[in-house]
């Protein structure tokens, strides 16, 4: 899982532009578009954390948590999470890091979270919101054949991209399972709440000049480069 990072220098590499100056992306998408995976090759590259609040959510379920238990429900539904929950791990997460950089994947998800983070942070501490661009069709395909490692959160497909021992993680060794949303009628509720919710983000960030459209169709080793390739315009 470490294709771009491995095909470009890393973080420290002179000639990149802002280099010094971390970066703060958020990466958007509809379900399936790829932002799990896109998120952490961004977050390797430029050497700054990763926030997926999907995955936070999914670690708290699995501690049993609180948290974790409040958010169950909602997430195995395909349903968001009540904003005053992510919005308070966002929070938290951002008062730790201080001003460094960030990746925020799955956040914000509707104009409110979206109103909550500027809140946090003026606009201009924003370089780019990366929007993943693919059709309904294609994420369909994808979800439908999504399995995941419970362990390590390496994600495959059972058609295009099996694991090499069925149900165990090539990278970790870890369970291979579908996620409990990824269900059909989980995913139909989730895409549903992209366009309704989230989509209207894009021209919400449009309007700040930050958004950059990126085909997310094709192989993940070319999604990144045109990823990376977005970041970096929005940087210079
Ligand atoms: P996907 O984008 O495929 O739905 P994620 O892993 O990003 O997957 O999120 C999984 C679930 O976690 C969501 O369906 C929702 O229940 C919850 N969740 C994650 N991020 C948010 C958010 N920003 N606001 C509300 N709920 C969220
Ligand atoms: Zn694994």
């Amino acid at each position: 899982m470490d294709g771009a990072s491995s095909a470009t220098p890393g973080p420290a590499a002179a000639g990149v532009a802002g280099a010094g100056v971390p970066v703060r992306v958020i990466v958007l998408g509809k379900q399936g578009a790829g932002k799990g995976t896109q998120a952490a090759r961004l977050s390797e590259r430029y050497g700054v954390p990763h926030i997926s609040t999907g995955d936070a959510f999914r670690a708290a379920v699995r501690s049993g948590s609180a948290l974790g238990v409040k958010a169950k429900t909602y997430m195995d539904a395909g349903e968001l999470v009540p904003d005053d929950l992510v919005i308070g791990i966002v929070r938290e997460y951002l008062s730790g890091e201080g001003t460094g950089g960030f990746v925020l994947d799955g956040f914000p998800r509707n104009v409110a979270q979206a109103q909550a983070l500027s809140d946090m942070l003026a606009p201009e501490h924003l370089d780019a919101v990366v929007n993943l661009d693919v059709s309904t069709e294609e994420v369909l395909h994808r979800l439908a054949g999504r399995r995941v490692c419970q362990s390590c959160g390496a994600t495959y497909n059972v058609v295009d991209n099996p694991p090499q021992v069925a149900g165990r993680c090539d990278v970790c060794g870890g369970v291979v399972a579908q996620r409990a949303d990824d269900t059909e009628e989980a995913i139909r509720l989730r895409l549903e709440i992209y366009e309704s919710a989230t989509a209207p983000l894009i021209d919400w960030y449009a309007k700040q000049g930050l958004v950059a459209t990126v085909d997310a169709a094709g192989p993940p080793d070319e999604v990144a480069e045109r990823v990376l390739a977005a970041v970096e315009g929005a940087r210079r």
